[in-house]
């Protein structure tokens, strides 16, 4: 069994593709321009359309379709050219509520998944801290117990929907052992005092995904509120990280299909020297090479989706992947900005925001070096001469 894209596919992608260019494609602009989107607005037409939760449990108002789907709507995400509503849809479906999908009791994902799969509460992912990005051992935030709840001392940087968000999939020490050990991960409801959103973020892309600096000042959530297994906090993430990097490297063959398509467009029509631009070898020759590239990473996904529907660790696959998809879509945005020459540039045009917006793949949920740091230890190239 694997990705058979079938009738139902393809039908399910021409649903998705409507509903993304009917809800954001006419106010991505606006947004982009007012640095926010209404998330509440926009996840309750997703929800009620059965685009958020795709892959989960229909006693929770998910879909209980397999991963091929995830899939399609990640290319759909991509495609639809508005990266900051993508990379927020992504963190309600892929990166803030799997673990609470696979691990959270009964009640707590009647409390806050099925919600969020409806669309009616915003879910945001809290691992970043200011002192702790690329190494997650790292981080600092404690929640110390005090009978059955967690009190809650530390700060969470640059978390996506961290304004809007209802509640937070938050990552915090719960014991003193230090490194990866003794972490959690905690339903941390975004209303509990002690909360509060420090700093809201500009930033050079993804502009109408708002972006925040949240704090934590003896905030209290109650010990049920944890997910899984108290301590296993930093493995369940690293399962979580999986999901996420895989949905980018899905999104990202979307995008790029898109401006391939739209700069061969924009070629056809603008002449230099008396023809257009497309009718040059160089030009023709780069856009297919860099199409072929793109195949090449879609057929990847296909394989990285398959393995993940048999069940197997997708941990090297959805590495590879989103290394594969950082650095090609840098290499895209660039091109297609420069066959764009001074339009290119103008911030009236599409080029010039996906170019800004596409810099986040190589650095967002893991850098292009922490993805080779991974790789290179799977793979046993270390200097103590076996994978550690
Ligand atoms: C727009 C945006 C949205 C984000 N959304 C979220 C979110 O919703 N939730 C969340 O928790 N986090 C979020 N992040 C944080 C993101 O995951 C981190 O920025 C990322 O993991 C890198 O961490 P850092 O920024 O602290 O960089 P650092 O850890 O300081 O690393 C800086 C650079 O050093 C290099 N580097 C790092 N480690 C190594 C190494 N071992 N060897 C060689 N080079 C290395 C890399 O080039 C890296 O980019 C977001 C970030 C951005 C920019």
């Amino acid at each position: 069994m694997g990705v058979h894209f079938t009738a139902d596919h393809e039908a399910f992608r021409e649903a998705a593709r409507g509903v993304l260019e009917r809800e954001v494609v006419p106010h991505a602009q606006e947004w982009e321009e007012a640095g926010t989107f209404p998330a509440h607005r926009l996840f309750k037409a997703l929800g009620t359309a059965g685009l958020l939760g795709l892959e989960y449990d229909p006693a929770y108002g998910g879909q209980g379709a397999d991963h091929s789907y995830t899939v399609i709507l990640g290319e759909e995400l991509g495609r639809m050219g508005c990266a900051g509503v993508a990379m927020a849809i992504a963190v309600q479906n892929d990166m803030a509520t799997p673990s609470l999908h696979s691990h959270g009791t009964h009640e707590l994902k009647q409390r806050y998944l099925a919600p969020a799969l409806r669309g009616e509460m915003v879910a945001a992912i809290a691992v970043t801290e200011p002192d702790a990005g690329s190494d997650v051992a790292g981080l600092r935030t404690r929640a110390e117990r005090d009978g059955d709840d967690w009190v809650i001392n530390g700060s969470k940087l640059y978390i996506t929907n961290g304004t809007q968000a209802d509640w937070l999939c938050l990552l915090a020490r719960t014991s003193a052992e230090g490194g990866y050990r003794g972490m959690s991960q905690i339903v941390f409801p975004a209303g509990n005092p002690g909360f509060s959103v420090s700093r809201t973020l500009r930033k050079l892309g993804n502009k109408c995904s708002d972006t925040a600096e949240l704090s934590f000042t003896d905030a209290r959530v109650p010990v049920a509120n944890t997910i899984g297994e108290i301590g296993r906090g930093f493995q369940q993430q690293m399962t979580q990280f999986q999901n996420e990097r895989m949905i980018a490297a899905y999104t990202a063959v979307g995008a790029m299909d898109r401006a391939l398509s739209l700069t061969a467009g924009y070629l056809r029509d603008r002449q230099t020297f008396g023809r257009p631009l497309l009718s040059r070898q160089y030009v023709q020759f780069r856009l297919a090479e860099l199409a072929a590239e793109v195949d090449t990473l879609r057929h990847y996904n296909y394989a990285c989706a398959e393995a993940y529907i048999r069940g197997e660790d997708t941990t090297r696959f959805a590495t590879i992947a989103k290394l594969k998809a950082g650095r090609l879509q840098r290499e895209i945005a660039d091109t297609c900005l420069q066959f764009h020459g001074g339009f290119g540039y103008m911030e009236e045009s599409w080029v010039s925001r996906y170019f800004r917006d596409s810099r986040l793949l190589s650095i967002g949920g893991g850098s292009d070096e922490v993805m080779l740091q991974i790789l290179a230890r799977l793979d046993g190239y270390t200097g103590s001469g076996h994978a550690s």
